[in-house]
């Protein structure tokens, strides 16, 4: 719409005009017709010489003469004739003319109210007294060229045909005519009026029953431009002879600008309307632009001008606009860093696909900024199109697009993935490894969040993975996936929330504690302090779940305030009974921002009288550090106390090496899925196996967590594990269940006094 409304400005204000001129000159050019051989052009340039109003009116009258001895049919003269100084010749002549008036049309400028008329000489009334009277008007462009001639003029209340359709014989004809310059009008025969009065060898015979124009530059015969002959000047007779030509021919037709933009922009609209697709619409756009072509050449063919720039307009204005649109498809659809498709390009993919046959997963990777830092812009995005081709393992021709920030996304057909947690979880674990840019292993971490429902539009079913990756926790739940059954939960969620919130306020979140064995000595040297809520009707809810929930709601400081109190009570009643165990408590790593954390842990140790010599503080979530520098300052100052660090989780994506190094750790927890495949995986035997080296040169502890099987105890045991934990041991269970085993254990041992 927009190029035609353009293209029809264009043409309104007539600015391609000399384009369309350009045009019709080309189209005269590539055909060109022979004249008809009907009529005949005689000048009286010679009488420029002579100048004398005699002398032209005596070889006129010579002229006249023999051209009718000649037997020519028809005699135009369009030149203007005056009295003489001789009267007798002038009698003669108009004599002469009178009794030829049948043959013999006089033609003139007959709009004398016309300005560019108005300096013209005019025939003497007394030559035109009872002859029929043609008019040689036609009107020029501002170029000079003559297109179009009106079949007759007014003057006052009289009619008068013009020169052209005299000499074509078409005086009753009421359209205009257009001149077809593929006529050859220098093939059109011309004499000079003079030398012809004067030279009796002129073989008389080419002019039998012809049509003879008398005209010229000298006379009234304005100088025209013809496309056709060079752009010189030319009589305007010559203007006449050719449309006299052009309707012998039966031609001269005329389509406007106004016409061909209607028709054109029309096809076009239609096309655009009807094909949806980008393949069909693209043969549409060539088959619409050949059109043109053929319409140049049939046009010139049949000698019908069709002003056709102004609507070629319309294709160069739509081309000029489609590439703009592409240009800018182009850099507003890809993120600059990674070459990847953005997000924008992710919702202009899907927004419109309604079916919910695909699932919409989204990756967020953790630090990012912290790994970028190190790296130049030209490696980033190395790093980021690395990530990005993990994330299609398995479908490598499938698109990965990115955020620019954390995030990438990808689409999973449903029916090839029955089963897309597990799918995802073995996507996560892959795309977790390390990755290699410039020889330098950079951490990738990352969470999964999905959206599979099928209820929702696209564009919110994307949000809603983005929402979900960003629920998603390393260490309790990597990969969340949304779908429709679970937002039918939605609304259970928000009593549960409201419950969570009693079960804090009213003190009901509990702990249990695992105990953890020194391997060498297989006595218990401590426990875990594990969260646990049990919830009227839904019963015990797992850690993972409501730990999630309060740091969505804000009320994890809550949360840690309350469960450090408990571990801390715990720690002291073990003391106090003269037990010398220790306590770990968990705390996310995302608590470690501030100072708050610092405050809290203690104020709690001055309130329950702990010993902090005997605490451990498992860090959970290290990956998700945001500021080494910030988190070890908060650590330090807790260690000041006494309290001792573990990092949690060791080995996978939550918790890394990064971590590791950056801040002051004394132990370090080995995940329990390298634990649980010890003795299975040579590959997880070996992840361990270099974990315990790793911290025994670290000068830290080592612990094991999550054994089930006494293989798997002897299997740590051999590689030189130095605590374990886990159900094969002792399942989490009530501080007075462990005060009873720690008092079995004493009695058993009295002289242990280390342990219990
Ligand atoms: P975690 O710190 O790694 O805790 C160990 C988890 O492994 C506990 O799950 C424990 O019950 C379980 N476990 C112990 N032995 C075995 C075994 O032999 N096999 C298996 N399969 N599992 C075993 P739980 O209690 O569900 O806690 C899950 C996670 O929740 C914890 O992982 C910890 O990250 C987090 N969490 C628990 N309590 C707290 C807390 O008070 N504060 C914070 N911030 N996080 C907590
Ligand atoms: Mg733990
Ligand atoms: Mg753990």
């Amino acid at each position: 719409m927009i190029a035609i409304l353009v293209a029809a400005l264009a043409a309104a204000i007539t600015i391609f005009r000399p384009l369309d001129v350009a045009v019709w000159s080309l189209q005269s050019k590539i055909f060109d017709h022979e004249p008809s051989g009907e009529m005949v052009f005689f000048t009286d340039t010679s009488s420029e010489a002579r100048r004398t109003v005699v002398s032209t009116n005596a070889d006129l009258l010579r002229g006249v003469e023999r051209l009718e001895e000649a037997g020519a049919e028809l005699i135009v003269i369009n030149t203007p004739i005056q009295r003489s100084a001789d009267p007798e010749l002038d009698k003669r002549l108009q004599a002469r003319l009178f009794e030829s008036r049948d043959r013999i049309v006089l033609a003139r400028p007959v709009r004398v109210e016309l300005e560019e008329n108005s300096d013209l000489a005019q025939t003497d009334p007394y030559f035109e007294a009872g002859m029929r009277i043609a008019s040689s008007d036609f009107h020029s462009d501002f170029l000079g060229f003559v297109w179009a001639i009106e079949p007759s003029h007014t003057a006052g209340s009289r009619v008068y045909p013009s020169v052209w359709s005299v000499l074509a014989n078409e005086e009753r004809a009421t359209d205009p005519i257009d001149l077809n310059y593929s006529i050859d009008s220098s093939k059109i025969r011309q004499f000079d009026l003079a030398r012809f009065a004067d030279n009796e060898t002129f073989d008389t015979e080419a002019l039998r029953r012809k049509k003879v124009l008398i005209g010229g530059l000298s006379g009234n015969d304005r100088a025209i431009k013809v496309p056709d002959g060079g752009y010189s000047k030319t009589p305007a007779s010559l203007a006449h002879i050719v449309a006299a030509e052009t309707a012998i021919r039966g031609e001269g037709q005329f389509v406007s600008n106004s016409a061909t933009l209607a028709f054109f922009g029309f096809i076009l609209l239609l096309g655009i309307a009807i094909l949806r697709n980008e393949k069909a619409r693209r043969y549409f756009y060539a088959l619409w632009s050949a059109l043109f072509v053929a319409t140049f050449f049939l046009s010139a063919m049949f000698g019908v001008r069709i002003l056709m720039v102004d609507a070629m307009m319309i294709s160069v204005i739509f081309a000029g606009l489609r590439i703009a649109y592409h240009f800018r498809r182009r850099h507003l659809f890809i993120d600059p860093r990674s070459k990847l498709p953005n997000f924008v390009a992710l919702r202009r993919d899907f927004e419109d696909r309604d079916d919910d046959s695909f699932s919409i997963v989204v990756a967020k990777v953790a630090r990012l900024e912290g790994v970028f830092v190190s790296i130049t812009p030209a490696e980033q995005g190395r790093y980021l199109r690395q990530v990005a081709s993990r994330l299609t393992l398995g479908d490598e021709g499938n698109v990965v697009y990115y955020d620019g920030g954390k995030y990438f996304a990808f689409v999973l057909p449903k029916a090839e993935y029955p089963d897309l947690q597990s799918h995802l979880e073995g996507l996560r674990a892959v795309a977790s490894q390390a990755v290699t840019v410039s020889k330098r292993a950079l951490d990738v971490s990352m969470t999964i969040g999905a959206d599979q429902s099928v209820s929702n539009r696209a564009s919110k079913r994307i949000s809603s993975a983005i929402a979900a990756a960003d629920q998603a926790r390393e260490a309790y739940r990597p990969v969340f996936i949304i779908s429709d059954f679970e937002a039918d939960s939605e609304t259970w969620d928000y009593s549960l929330q409201s419950r969570l919130e009693d079960a804090l306020s009213q003190n009901r979140i509990s702990i249990k504690l695992q105990p953890q064995i020194d391997i060498k000595t297989g006595m218990i040297m401590g426990a875990e302090a594990l969260a646990r809520w049990v919830d009227e009707e839904r019963g015990e809810i797992p850690p993972s779940q409501f730990i999630i929930q309060c740091e969505r709601v804000g009320r994890l400081d809550d949360l840690t305030k309350r469960i450090l109190y408990k571990s801390f009570s715990a720690s002291r009643g073990l003391q106090d009974a003269g037990f010398n165990a220790r306590i770990s408590v968990n705390v996310s790593a995302i608590q470690f921002v501030d100072s708050r954390i610092a405050d809290l842990i203690e104020k709690t140790l001055l309130k329950t009288g702990a010993d902090p010599s005997q605490i451990t503080i498992e860090i959970t979530e290290s990956a998700r550090v945001e500021d080494f520098a910030a988190a070890r300052e908060i650590m330090e100052r807790i260690a000041k106390t006494g309290i001792k660090f573990s990092i949690d989780d060791f080995g996978v994506a939550s918790a890394n090496l990064d971590a590791l190094y950056h801040l002051p750790f004394s132990e370090l927890k080995i995940d329990r899925m390298f634990v649980d495949q010890v003795t299975r995986s040579p590959a997880a035997r070996a992840i361990v196996a270099g974990l315990i080296q790793l911290a025994q040169d670290m000068r830290i502890t080592s612990v094991a967590e999550g054994i089930e099987t006494r293989e798997t105890l002897e299997k740590l045991t051999e590689m030189g594990c130095d605590v374990a934990q886990g159900y094969y041991l002792a399942r989490p269970q009530a501080l007075s269940q462990i005060e009873e085993t720690l008092r079995l254990q004493k009695d058993s041992f009295p002289g242990k006094s280390e342990y219990g």
